[in-house]
């Protein structure tokens, strides 16, 4: 199975670029949901949440209170790296699980959306990263209009992630995402027949 770990910062495009994919009929592990299905009511990873955090962490109904916890980590870094020890391991575990469960069934080509596959290590476990870039420019453009950030708003979150510059030497594989999206789809039809066609014709 070929496993391409795809990567990119905040509004780079990494989302337009997966359902080009996701179209195309790749199937895709995405993390944001792993994340979310390990600390569902009854898994070991809210059983690790609620320990560490206490009871008032959860809603009535014993699902997990989002705002409750995003209150507590929100602005403290130490209880933010308590919060990642918790998951941390549930969340790998649940994305090995979930790559043998399609390695059994022979799929073919396997995409990651893991928004930290370079910070988390992700990419040695990857065939290729690819790394969907733009210029600092249009991201802030583009945080901008689609999120209605004003302009130190979308610099702060851009800057609170690791720079899309610092990343480009982990790529095997870099869509430039600065032109149109007619420049990114041409781009993403000459990678789909060089490195995808003839892996599926296997
Ligand atoms: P990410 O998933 O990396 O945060 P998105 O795929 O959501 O980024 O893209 C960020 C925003 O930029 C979205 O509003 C998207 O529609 C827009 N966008 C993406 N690629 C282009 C492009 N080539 N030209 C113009 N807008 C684009």
């Amino acid at each position: 199975m070929f496993k391409i770990g795809l990567t990119g910062g905040i509004a780079s495009g990494k989302s337009t670029v997966l359902t080009y994919f996701k179209d195309k009929g790749i199937p895709c592990i995405d993390a944001d949901i792993v994340a979310r299905e390990v600390v569902e009511p009854g898994t070991e990873g809210l059983q690790a949440i609620v320990d560490t955090f206490g009871s008032n962490v959860l809603h009535d109904d014993g699902t997990l209170n989002r705002e409750a916890l995003g209150a507590i980590v929100f602005h403290n870094e130490e209880k933010r790296q308590l919060l990642n020890g918790c998951l941390k391991i549930h969340i790998r575990n649940r994305i090995l699980e979930l790559t043998s469960q399609y390695e059994k069934a022979n799929t073919p080509v396997l995409i990651y959306d893991i928004p930290l596959l370079i910070e988390g290590e992700w990419y040695a476990m990857m065939d290729e990263v690819w790394l969907v870039y733009v210029n600092e420019r249009t991201q802030i453009e583009r945080l901008m209009s689609r999120n209605g950030y004003t302009k130190e708003d979308a610099l702060a979150r851009i800057n609170s992630q690791m720079r899309l510059d610092d990343k480009r030497s982990y790529a095997d594989v870099i869509i430039d995402n600065n032109g149109t999206p007619f420049d990114l789809t041409a781009q993403l039809n000459t990678i789909w027949g060089e490195r995808i066609e003839s892996v599926l014709q296997k």
